[in-house]
């Protein structure tokens, strides 16, 4: 199978988007930090449908790290990610730090992007700057690659919520296409973060699916703030859990939604096992006030 053109340059990456506009093909990007897995290869997937190239993009983005996370240790497996995607992808864009943000080397300047309120709550609690950084990257990424499709990940459901935001108020001519997670045999989401997991701490990770079982059963006939208790309390039989928070949101806003609220939810979960931070989401078509 054919291993996908790896482009390192800006450059590079605008002459292969004038050739496909002169050739009239379409050009599907999905932006990752590599160390890629069966989810990344199902937007990769995706993108195959909807477009007639794909690009993936692989950059371990300094900006969305904070201090004293992993920016340093986040695994860096280029070699393993191009093989990974022979005969599914293209291309892969893999620029270094430079050539994403030139005015770091007095070049021009990369605008930064601001998340507003949304990106202060759930993951923004913990990672202040987080969300900013990541729209940055996600602005200047797709300027540079100018796809017709970008594709995301249900399982970061506030940054699919905050780029939906990007592209509407930005007004952006792409379309965005989000893809279901993709999960473990007993529940827990594929991330490129498991692999930091112990023994012990992988077999405890499936609180956080469970907890989400849990709060889907209990919307069949229960409300917002039962729901919340479902899941919370599916947590009290992993001790080597420790929830950072577990809430239902109202899908068009990302706010916590009230006791009495009616209608579709995501719930959303952040746990820590050991030292390693965890996320997972589900949709819940309605809830019963
Ligand atoms: P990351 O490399 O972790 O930044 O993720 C890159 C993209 O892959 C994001 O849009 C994620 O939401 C998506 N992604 C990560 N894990 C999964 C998964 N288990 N299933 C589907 N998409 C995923």
């Amino acid at each position: 199978m054919t291993q996908p053109v790896v482009l390192h340059t800006v450059a590079e990456v605008h002459a292969l988007r004038e050739q496909l506009r002169t050739d009239g093909k379409t050009l599907a990007c999905v932006p990752t930090m590599g160390a890629l897995h069966e989810g990344h290869v199902a937007l990769v997937s995706r993108g195959r449908e909807l477009a007639d190239v794909v690009i993936v993009s692989i950059f371990v983005n300094p900006l969305q790290f904070g201090v004293g996370e992993d920016f340093d240790r986040y695994p860096r497996t280029l070699d393993a990610d191009v093989a990974a995607l022979a005969g599914k992808a293209e291309y892969v864009f893999a620029p270094d730090v430079d050539e994403m943000y030139p005015d770091r080397v007095g070049g021009a300047p990369v605008p930064p992007q601001h998340a507003g309120p949304v990106g202060e709550t759930f993951e923004g609690v913990s990672r202040p700057g987080h969300f900013d950084g990541m729209l940055t990257v996600v602005a200047r990424l797709f300027d540079i690659v100018q796809p017709d499709v970008a594709i995301f990940g249900q399982k970061d459901a506030q940054q699919v919520f905050l780029v939906r935001q990007m592209v509407q108020t930005q007004q952006l001519p792409l379309q965005l296409e989000i893809v279901p997670t993709i999960r473990e045999q007993d529940g827990l989401a594929l991330s490129s973060r498991n692999r930091y997991l112990s023994e012990e701490e992988r077999a405890a990770a499936v609180a956080l699916p469970h907890a989400l079982l849990a709060a889907a059963r209990e919307a069949e006939q229960g409300g917002a703030a039962a729901v919340r208790e479902a899941g919370i309390r599916t947590l009290d039989h992993y001790p080597l859990v420790r929830l950072e928070y577990l809430d239902l949101v109202d899908p068009t806003t990302f706010q916590s939604v009230s006791d009495n609220y009616q209608g579709p939810v995501t719930v959303v979960i952040a746990a820590k096992v050991g030292t390693t931070r965890l996320l997972d989401t589900e949709n819940l078509e309605r809830l019963h006030a």
